[in-house]
């Protein structure tokens, strides 16, 4: 059996210490298999965000442990750390995240930058991911004079641009209007199903959780529910 693609033990996540210290996550399990489509939804303030970066590999948990493809990710540090979540990972923000007056290719391949990729190539596959989302005639615009959902497009060609295995998406339409948003979601899920690419949502949004594979509430850094454990 192939082991899930993400493996979460016990996983504890504090902010602040002694008087101010905040537990964000009190102790949270679960395994998310390949090519799934998983929402994690809950209050503002529940921790949706704090377990996306632990899953993501953008902040370590306080205990616990998370393995990626039952690879222990705790031993991980420094470059291979960045490597890994750069090859593995693409990161889809309410935020966007990015450069305003840099062009809408230059922000696309940033991560083929950060993987060391050449030049050639770089182009190359920055086009292509923008071919893909529709968006190559605004490949020399400045990211800053884009539409909301050009940017959230650009956003998705920038994660889509090494590959991933999984997208993290954190609120993905929150600055989009109901249409621009629907698009966007189209978008992600055809990736989740045509590429088998693993989509990891987090979102207070109900009919957006509605269409993933599986649903997981959380409640003050508890997961209260999870709909695949109440099914199996
Ligand atoms: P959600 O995404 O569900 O709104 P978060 O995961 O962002 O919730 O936050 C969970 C809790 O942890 C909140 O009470 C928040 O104030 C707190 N928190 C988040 N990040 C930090 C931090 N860097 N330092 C201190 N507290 C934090
Ligand atoms: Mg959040």
């Amino acid at each position: 059996m192939t082991p899930p693609i993400l493996s979460v033990k016990d996983v504890r996540k504090s902010y602040g210490r002694g008087q101010n210290r905040f537990d964000a996550l009190k102790g949270v399990s679960l395994d998310i298999d390949e090519g799934e489509s998983v929402a994690i939804v809950g209050k503002s303030g529940s921790g949706k965000s704090t377990l996306m970066h632990v899953l993501a590999l953008l902040d370590a948990p306080t205990t616990g442990s998370i393995a990626l493809e039952g690879v222990d990710t705790g031993t991980l540090k420094g470059r291979r750390l960045n490597r890994t979540r750069n090859k593995t990972f693409g990161f889809v923000f309410q935020q966007f995240f990015l450069t305003a007056n840099s062009s809408v290719l230059e922000n696309v391949i940033l991560p083929l930058k950060i993987a060391g990729v050449r030049r050639g190539e770089r182009k190359r596959r920055g086009i292509a991911a923008l071919e893909q989302l529709e968006l190559a005639d605004k490949a020399r615009n400045k990211a800053v004079n884009l539409s909301g959902g050009q940017k959230q497009r650009s956003v998705i060609a920038r994660a889509l641009v090494n590959n991933p295995r999984i997208i993290f998406a954190d609120e993905p339409t929150g600055n989009l209007d109901t249409t621009t948003g629907g698009i966007v979601e189209d978008i992600l899920f055809a990736l989740n199903r045509e590429n088998g690419i693993t989509l990891i949502v987090v979102t207070h949004d109900e009919d957006l959780a509605a269409r993933c594979d599986r649903r997981i509430l959380i409640r003050d850094g508890l997961i209260v529910q999870d709909s695949k454990a109440v099914a199996a």
